[in-house]
């Protein structure tokens, strides 16, 4: 199993197709199998039951892939759980995609529609961004086996994740 982890905009969807489509391994992101079980947005989602609630099918989803060759895309806040952090470092390898803040936000900017996540709170996207690393970025560096700069090329960075599987 390989885990990617970073947060919103660092490369993780499209990183993770891609790396699973070189591989010949099956693509899963968390985000996408949590909206088909629940049958709602992951915005409707924390509207109508909260974040901890929205947490707790993150867990659940997370540990119920267990088939080999898989490519996990993850959540941004899916190392929160320390639960979460366990089961991805025990069961195969975790890369982080490491980006700034700027660039995360460059990247969002571009492309709202995609955003779909509601504000964690409140603020303006780069200074949320900015706090929201302030508190992950030593977690996602704990957990991962391997941190990638992520504003290199899409290119660049598959290819040196290809080195790593
Ligand atoms: P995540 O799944 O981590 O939220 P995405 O894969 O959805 O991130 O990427 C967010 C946006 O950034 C998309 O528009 C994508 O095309 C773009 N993007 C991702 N990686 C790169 C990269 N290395 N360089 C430039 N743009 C990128
Ligand atoms: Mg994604």
């Amino acid at each position: 199993m390989f885990y990617i982890i970073g947060p919103r905009g660092s490369g993780k969807t499209t990183i993770g197709k891609q790396l699973a489509e070189y591989k010949g391994y099956q693509f899963v992101d968390t985000d996408k199998l949590i909206l088909e079980r629940a049958g709602k947005s992951i915005a409707e989602i924390v509207e109508q039951h909260g974040w901890d609630y929205f947490r707790q099918l993150e867990s659940d989803v997370l540990q119920s892939i267990k088939q080999d060759n898989v490519i996990v895309s993850t959540g941004g806040g899916i190392i929160l759980a320390e639960e979460n952090q366990r089961v991805m470092r025990d069961n195969g390898t975790v890369v982080y995609l490491n980006a700034n803040p700027n660039v995360l936000v460059q990247r969002l900017a571009a492309e709202p529609q995609a955003d779909q996540r509601p504000s964690l709170t409140g603020k303006s996207l780069l200074a949320e961004i900015e706090e929201v690393m302030q508190q992950r970025e030593p977690i996602y560096r704990a957990t991962a086996h391997h941190v990638i700069d992520a504003t290199q090329p899409v290119e660049v960075i598959v290819q040196q994740l290809k080195d790593l599987i």
